[in-house]
């Protein structure tokens, strides 16, 4: 049994089918890759795993160490350990950035803190220090922490401000949607970097990507999956997204829309 489970999900939207019977088992320890057209369906599969509200599960299911979780609220398949940086991180003005990690991080610890072997931080300024050292792991100043979040970062900012909560929360699943998009190479690689820590912590990730750049940075990559008209259409090992890379996706059968 994998740690996470979709089993033919299918998924709409207004009324509309946007899943259509989606398989993919993840475990800890596993580093997965979605590759796929625009508007196939990957940010919804990331949505529909984190419970998003607008995303309207037909049938099928989700699982969690076999126990689906359909029934649960976003904050408890958080608790799970299932994160989600999204593809389009929002400013949340009001949210101080300190604050917020701190809250998620204590309440992680309840549920993961045995588990995980997880540290406590006692004082705020313990925590700061293990935050900071996340923040310069992807080449964000401390002054980040005094702001609002993700209030006016620029977008490349964002795509490392949602991988460093990924380093600071320990998921035991992290699902990134296309953390490199926008990004300039360098800090591509700074966002690779964070995931190879993460990996080094024995989370299971999902990268979803249109690039085979960020996968060659990766420390370990067990399989890539494309997704199309809503389902994994072809699974295979690195190789895959090379040649995704190389050939297009016509050479799949399917079209490149919009
Ligand atoms: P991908 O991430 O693979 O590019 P998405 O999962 O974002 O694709 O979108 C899949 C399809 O669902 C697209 O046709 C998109 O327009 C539609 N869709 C996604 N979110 C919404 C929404 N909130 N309202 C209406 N349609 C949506
Ligand atoms: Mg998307």
């Amino acid at each position: 049994m994998s740690f996470l489970e979709v089993k033919d999900l299918h998924t709409s939207i207004n009324g509309k089918e946007i899943l259509t019977g989606l398989n993919l088992s993840i475990n800890k320890g596993e580093v997965h890759a979605i590759m796929g057209p625009n508007g196939s369906g990957k940010s919804t599969l990331a949505n529909a795993i984190m419970g998003h509200p607008k995303y309207n599960i037909d049938s099928g299911d989700i699982l969690v160490r076999g126990e689906s979780i359909l029934n649960l609220s976003t904050d408890l398949r958080a608790r799970k350990g299932l994160f989600l940086g999204f593809q389009y991180p929002i400013e949340i003005p009001g949210v101080g950035y300190s604050h917020f990690l701190r809250n998620a991080y204590n309440t992680l610890n309840k549920s993961l803190g045995e588990e995980q072997n997880r540290e406590v931080f006692i004082t705020v300024r313990e925590f700061h220090e293990y935050v900071k050292k996340n923040l310069d792991a992807v080449g964000l100043d401390p002054s980040f922490l005094s702001r609002y979040l993700n209030e006016g970062f620029s977008g490349g900012e964002k795509k490392r401000s949602e991988v460093m909560q990924m380093l600071v929360l320990k998921p035991n699943i992290a699902i990134l949607d296309e953390p490199d998009s926008g990004l300039d190479i360098d800090s591509v690689k700074s966002v690779a970097e964070a995931i190879n820590k993460l990996i080094d912590t024995g989370a299971g990730v999902l990268v979803i990507t249109h690039y085979a750049r960020i996968l060659r940075y990766l420390k370990k990559l067990d399989y890539v999956h494309v997704v199309a008209r809503g389902k994994v259409i072809k699974s295979g090992g690195k190789e895959l997204a090379e040649e995704l890379e190389a050939k297009g996706y016509t050479w799949l059968g399917i079209e490149e829309d919009k």
